[in-house]
C-alpha cells in the first residue's frame, strides 16, 4: 500500500476514480441496509422520480442533499436505508406515450385501452431505469436491492388494499360536481394539479334583456363569454339594494334568447362588476353550488375537448367551435346586436393543467372523492405536537392552513395508465362494492359485473410510498424494522400533493408518522432568478457537469452554494465558473493529500502513543481546531445547514491545515517539500531545521498530520464521497478492506481541545500576517528574507513569541525575528490590535532609494488627482446641478484619497525618504 501512496497522479482525475469506486461500494454492499442489524435504523425514502424522467438540476440538488444526510448517518453508526424507486406517473407518462404515437398519426383511442397500456409498459421497460442509473453517476448511495416502482404487483396490492379499506370505512364517495378538467389530457384534475396562474385577460360587460323589470336590461361582467350559452340564471346578492327590483323577473340570454330567472343568492359578491352575475352551473364551481340551492338546470355546453356543443343551446354557427374561437365569435355577435357594453383589461388567476399547461375548464362530472377531514385530523395534530417537524419552520404555517381547510380529494382520472379503480357494479341488481380481487360475478346475485373504467390519481399510490415500499400490508421484517422513517427531503411544490398526504396515510393506515422531519429545500434558478425548466431552455444537465468536472464538483457546488431553505442560483451559460468552486476544492484537496501522503511513513503512531510534551504550539493548535471542526460540522449536518458544514470543512482543510499547519511543520518534516500544499512555501523550504530531536519531532508531526487529514476526509465524505474515499484508502496502515463510506464519524476528543493553544497561535498568526502585509506593501520579493521586530508585548505574549520564534521567523518570511525595539533604519511598521508594534527592516534588503522614488511618484499623482477633485467639489455649479448621490460619491472618494495620502506619507517617512 505504501508504494501506491506515492503513485498519486499530480492531477485529480475524477473519471478514473468515480466509476470503479462506486462499483466497489456496490460490490461490498455498503448501501444495503441489513434488516437484522443491531444498529438503530435511519431511513429516507426517495421522492420517486417519474419513471420517464431524466435527471435535472432540481433532482440533482434533491438527491445530493439526501445522500449527504444518509452518508452522514451511516458513518454515525446508524443502519441507514435510502430507499429508491420510481413513480408510474399516470398523466405524465400517458402524455409522453400519446405524443410518441401521435408521430405515427394515431391517438390512444385508435389503439384501444389494452394495446395502449401495453405500449406504455413497453416504453417504461425500455426507458424506466434511466434516472436511477443517473443517480449512481452522482454518487447516490441508495439501497438498490430495495428499488420500488409504484406499479409493481406488490405495490399495486397496497394501493388496492388502501382503496378497499377507505371504501369500507365510507370515506370514498361518488360526487356529481364541477371539477377541474383538462381538455387536452381529457381527465379530471385535483385542486393541486390545476395550478393557478395570473394572466392578462379581459372582462366582458354583456347586456341581458329583462322582461318586466325596473329597467329593460341588466349587465353582467364575465371573463368567459362563451359560457353564457350554459347560463340558467342571473343572480344578485340579496343585500344589494340597487338590484332588488329585478329578483323574480326573467332575463333573456343574448344570442339564443332563452328565458332565465333572476335570483338572489348570498354567494354573489355585491362589490364585483355590476352586481349581477351569470350563473353557469355546469361550468363553474360556485355557480354549481348556486344551482344546487336553487334547483337550476345544469346543461353542459362543451364537449370534453372543449368544443361548443348542445342540441338546443349552441346555435349552428357556433357548434363544434373550440372554446376560444367561440369566445371571439360570440363577442362579434354581441357587438352586432348592441349587447356588448364594454371590454376591460382584467388580470386574474386562471387554472392550468400541471402536466400540459392547457387552460383548465371547470366541468360538471361524476368523479370519485375521498373524504379528507377525518384523515387530516391526526396529521394536523402531529404537526401541532411536534411529532412532525418542517424545516425551514416557515412552511409550518402553510401546512397547517392547508390541513385546516382541506377539501375532499378527487381521485378518479379519465386515463388508461394507472391503477384501475377497483369498484365493481352489478349490471343486474346494481350492487356496487370495492374488491381486493377482481370478482367474476356479482357478490349478491351472481349477475355480470363491470369495473369502473377510470384509474386512480397518481398520488393515490405515491401517498403510500413510505410503507408500501416496505411490503405493507404484510407485516414484513422490513416494515417492522424501517417504519417509521426519519427524514424526508423534498421540494416545497409537492408539500400538499405528496408530503401532507403521506403523513395522513401513515397515521391512518399504520397509526404512526412516516417520518419525523421534512426538509424542504429551495428551487434551482438561473442568474435571472428564473426557475430552471425545459421550456425556458435555461437548465443545466447535471450529467454534463459530472462529465466535465466530476460528481464531487457537482455535489460540492450544490451543497456549499445554498443555505437552509433558500434557492440555488446557477449560471447555465457558464458552467466553468459555476462549478469552479467544487473543482478547485477537489484539486486543492488532492494536492494537500499528495503532499501529506508523500510525507507519511508506512507506520504512523497513534496520537495516544505520543509524549504530550513533544507537542509544539502548532500541533496543539491544529488538533484543537480539528475538534472545533468536528463539533461544528456535526451540528451543522444535524440541523440541515449543509452549506455551513461544507464551509467549515473547507476552512479546516484549506486555511488551517494547509495554509498554516503544513507550512509551520515543513521544516520539522525535513522534507524537500515535494508537492506544495499552501503558501508561501518557498520561504519555508529553505528554512533551518527544527531544533531538538528531529526524529521524534518528525514522528509527532506525522501523527498529527495523519490524524487531522483522516478526520478531514471523514468530515468531507458525505459531501464529496469519491475523492475522499480515494485519498483515505491511501492513509498509512489502512486495511485494504476498509472503506471510508462505512468508517466511523469522528468524535470530539475533549482532551485535544486546547483554548490556550488557540489563543497563542492566533497571536502568532497576527504577527506573521503583519510581516507578510508589510513585505507585500513594499514589494519585497518572496526570496528575500527580512528582519522582523516585534515590540511592546505583554508578558504572556512575550512567552509565546520566545517559544515560537522559529515558526514565526519562517512563516513571516524573515531571516530573524527579534523581540525588542527596532534600530533606527528604514522599514515598514504596523500597530496590531493588541497594541503591540511590528516592524520589518527593509534597509539592506530592498533598494530603498528606488522604493522612495516609487512612493513619491505615487504621492505626486495622488495629490494631482486630489487637487482636481477639490476643484470640482468647490465648483458651485457642479455641486448644485449634479444629483445628490453623485456629489456624495465624489466626497467619499476625496476622503479615501486623503487617507491614502496619509498612508503614503507615513511610508515615505518610515523609509526615511527625503
Ligand atoms: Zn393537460
Ligand atoms: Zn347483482
Amino acid at each position: 500500500m505504501a508504494e501506491s501512496r506515492f503513485e498519486l497522479p499530480p492531477q485529480y482525475d475524477p473519471h478514473a476514480v468515480e466509476r470503479p469506486l462506486y462499483q466497489r461500494w456496490l460490490e461490498r454492499g455498503v448501501f444495503t441496509a441489513r434488516v437484522d442489524s443491531p444498529k438503530s435504523p435511519y431511513v429516507i425514502v426517495i421522492p420517486p422520480p417519474n419513471v420517464t424522467a431524466v435527471l435535472h438540476m432540481g433532482q440533482g440538488l434533491n438527491n445530493v442533499t439526501q445522500d449527504v444526510l444518509i452518508r452522514f448517518e451511516r458513518m454515525r453508526g446508524r443502519e441507514a436505508l435510502w430507499l429508491p424507486g420510481t413513480d408510474h406517473a399516470g398523466i405524465a407518462t400517458q402524455n409522453v406515450v400519446e405524443r410518441l404515437i401521435a408521430k405515427e398519426g394515431k391517438t390512444r383511442f385508435d389503439l384501444g385501452r389494452e394495446a395502449f397500456v401495453a405500449r406504455v409498459w413497453a416504453f417504461v421497460k425500455e426507458t424506466g431505469a434511466t434516472i436511477l442509473e443517473q443517480l449512481k453517476l452522482i454518487g447516490a448511495s441508495c439501497d438498490w436491492t430495495r428499488t420500488r416502482f409504484t406499479f409493481d404487483p406488490a405495490y399495486s396490492r397496497a394501493v388496492r388494499e388502501v382503496f378497499v379499506r377507505l371504501w369500507d370505512e365510507g370515506l370514498i364517495y361518488r360526487g356529481h360536481r364541477v371539477i377541474h378538467w383538462c381538455p387536452r389530457c381529457l381527465t379530471a384534475l385535483s385542486d393541486e394539479e390545476a395550478e393557478s396562474k395570473d394572466i392578462d385577460g379581459k372582462l366582458y360587460y354583456i347586456r341581458y334583456p329583462v322582461e318586466g323589470g325596473p329597467k329593460p336590461s341588466l349587465t353582467v361582467a364575465t371573463t368567459r363569454p362563451e359560457t353564457l350559452l350554459g347560463d340558467t340564471a342571473v343572480a344578485v346578492n340579496p343585500k344589494d339594494a340597487r338590484h332588488r327590483g329585478f329578483v323574480g323577473k326573467v332575463a333573456r340570454l343574448p344570442i339564443i334568447d332563452l328565458p332565465v330567472p333572476i335570483i338572489a343568492d348570498e354567494a354573489v359578491e355585491p362589490g364585483f362588476g355590476t352586481g349581477f352575475v351569470k350563473v353557469t352551473p355546469a361550468h363553474d364551481a360556485t355557480d354549481f353550488e348556486i344551482g344546487l340551492r336553487h334547483k337550476l338546470e345544469m346543461p353542459l355546453v362543451m364537449t370534453e375537448d372543449a368544443r361548443m356543443e348542445h342540441p338546443t343551446r349552441v346555435p349552428k354557427a357556433l357548434a363544434g367551435l373550440d372554446r376560444f374561437d367561440a369566445r371571439e365569435r360570440i363577442v362579434d355577435l354581441l357587438k352586432e346586436r348592441g349587447l356588448l357594453e364594454k371590454i376591460e383589461p382584467h388580470r386574474h388567476a386562471v387554472r392550468h393543467c400541471y402536466r400540459c399547461d392547457s387552460v383548465v375548464e371547470p366541468r360538471l362530472s361524476d368523479q370519485w372523492f375521498v373524504k379528507m377531514t377525518p384523515l387530516a385530523a391526526p396529521a394536523l395534530e402531529a404537526y401541532r405536537t411536534g411529532a412532525i417537524r418542517l424545516v425551514p419552520e416557515r412552511w409550518g404555517a402553510t401546512y397547517q392552513h392547508w390541513m385546516e381547510n382541506i377539501r375532499d380529494w378527487n381521485i378518479s382520472r379519465q386515463l388508461w395508465w394507472g391503477h384501475r379503480i377497483p369498484i365493481f357494479t352489478c349490471a343486474k341488481c346494481g350492487e356496487q362494492w370495492a374488491d381486493r380481487e377482481d370478482p367474476k360475478q356479482c357478490r349478491k346475485c351472481r349477475g355480470p359485473v363491470e369495473q369502473d373504467p377510470d384509474v386512480l390519481d397518481t398520488w393515490f399510490s405515491s401517498w403510500l410510498w413510505p410503507f408500501a415500499t416496505l411490503g405493507w400490508p404484510d407485516e414484513t421484517p422490513d416494515l417492522k424494522r424501517f417504519y417509521p422513517g426519519h427524514t424526508l427531503v423534498t421540494a416545497p411544490e409537492i408539500l400538499f400533493f405528496w408530503v401532507a398526504r403521506m403523513i395522513m396515510a401513515g397515521y391512518h393506515f399504520l397509526g404512526a408518522r412516516p417520518f419525523a422531519t421534512v426538509y424542504l429545500h429551495g428551487t434551482v434558478r438561473d442568474t435571472q432568478h428564473r426557475k430552471m425548466s425545459k421550456s425556458l431552455g435555461n437548465g443545466i444537465d447535471p450529467l454534463d457537469v459530472v462529465r466535465l468536472y466530476g460528481a464531487d464538483a457537482l455535489r460540492w457546488t450544490v451543497i456549499a452554494g445554498v443555505s437552509l431553505g433558500s434557492d440555488l442560483v446557477l449560471d447555465p451559460n457558464d458552467l466553468e465558473t459555476t462549478f469552479a468552486p467544487g473543482r478547485n476544492f477537489a484539486n486543492k484537496l488532492w494536492n494537500i493529500g499528495r503532499f501529506i501522503l508523500a510525507q507519511l511513513p508506512e507506520r504512523v503512531q497513534p496520537l495516544e502513543a505520543l509524549d504530550e510534551n513533544r507537542l509544539q504550539l502548532a500541533d496543539r493548535w491544529i488538533l484543537s481546531r480539528a475538534q472545533g471542526a468536528i463539533r461544528e460540522v456535526t451540528t451543522s449536518l444535524e440541523t440541515f445547514r449543509l452549506d455551513e458544514a461544507a464551509k467549515r470543512c473547507f476552512d479546516f482543510v484549506w486555511k488551517e491545515l494547509a495554509d498554516w499547519y503544513v507550512e509551520a511543520v515543513k521544516p520539522r518534516l525535513g522534507s524537500d517539500g515535494a508537492g506544495s500544499a499552501g503558501s508561501p512555501s518557498a520561504a519555508a523550504q529553505r528554512a533551518p531545521a527544527a531544533s531538538g530531536d528531529p526524529t521524534a519531532s518528525r514522528a509527532v508531526t506525522h501523527a498529527v498530520l495523519a490524524y487531522c487529514f483522516d478526520a478531514a476526509l471523514r468530515l468531507l465524505h458525505p459531501v464529496v464521497p469519491f475523492i475522499t474515499e480515494e485519498l483515505w484508502q491511501r492513509l498509512p496502515g489502512r486495511d485494504p478492506k476498509e472503506l471510508l463510506a462505512v468508517a466511523r464519524w469522528p468524535e470530539v476528543r475533549s482532551d485535544l481541545v486546547d483554548e490556550t493553544a488557540e489563543r497563542e497561535f492566533l497571536r502568532a498568526q497576527a504577527w506573521i500576517a503583519a510581516s507578510r502585509n508589510i513585505r507585500a506593501e513594499y514589494k519585497v520579493p518572496p526570496n528575500v528574507r527580512t528582519i522582523f521586530y516585534i515590540s511592546a508585548l505583554a508578558e504572556e505574549a512575550r512567552k509565546t513569541f520566545e517559544a515560537e520564534r522559529q515558526m514565526i521567523t519562517i512563516l513571516s518570511g524573515s531571516a530573524n525575528a527579534i523581540l525588542g525595539t527596532p534600530p533606527n533604519v528604514a522599514g515598514g511598521h504596523a500597530v496590531l490590535a493588541d497594541g503591540s508594534s511590528a516592524f520589518v527592516q527593509l534597509e539592506g534588503f530592498i533598494d530603498v532609494t528606488r522604493e522612495c522614488r516609487r512612493l513619491s511618484g505615487e504621492l505626486t499623482r495622488l495629490e494631482q488627482q486630489l487637487a482636481g477633485l477639490a476643484a470640482k467639489l468647490t465648483n458651485q455649479q457642479f455641486v448644485a446641478r449634479a444629483p445628490a448621490e453623485v456629489v456624495a460619491k465624489e466626497r467619499e472618494k476625496e476622503r479615501a484619497w486623503h487617507d491614502q495620502r496619509q498612508v503614503l506619507a507615513d511610508k515615505l517617512k518610515s523609509l526615511g525618504c527625503s
